[in-house]
């Protein structure tokens, strides 16, 4: 996807804080942290969001990454929160799957 933000991010053409890669997935800090661990968890291959596109294979690689990267990240012991947002009611902006890792402090406990 030629005009995708995170499409050209994953390519190098925006630059981005990288802190995991592999052959399928590519992640990086959020540019607007909500948490003093804030990533964004991709797959290299353009996937509109959960809903469309997103096979087991795709959701496999990105979980087995999103524990890698928790762990890196040193939310092991504490935990952390891993979200999708879906569609304008998700109020997802950005269209490329992601997934956002969030840790390092008390979260709160409602999510809406
Ligand atoms: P969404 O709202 O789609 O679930 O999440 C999109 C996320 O992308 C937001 O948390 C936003 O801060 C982040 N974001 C938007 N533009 C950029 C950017 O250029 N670089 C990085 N690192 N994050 C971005
Ligand atoms: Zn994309």
């Amino acid at each position: 996807m030629d005009d995708c933000l995170f499409c050209k991010i994953i390519r190098g053409e925006i630059p981005s804080a990288k802190v995991f890669e592999n052959d399928d997935v590519f992640a990086f800090k959020d540019i607007n942290p909500q948490a003093p661990v804030h990533v964004l968890i991709v797959p290299k291959k353009h996937v509109a969001n959960a809903l469309e596109g997103a096979d087991a294979g795709i959701m496999d690689g990105l979980m087995r990454a999103a524990a890698q990267i928790a762990r890196e990240q040193g939310l092991a012991e504490n935990g952390f929160r891993l979200i999708t947002n879906c569609g304008r009611d998700g109020a997802q902006s950005v269209n490329h799957l992601h997934f956002h890792l969030l840790g390092g402090k008390q979260l709160p406990e409602r999510m809406a």
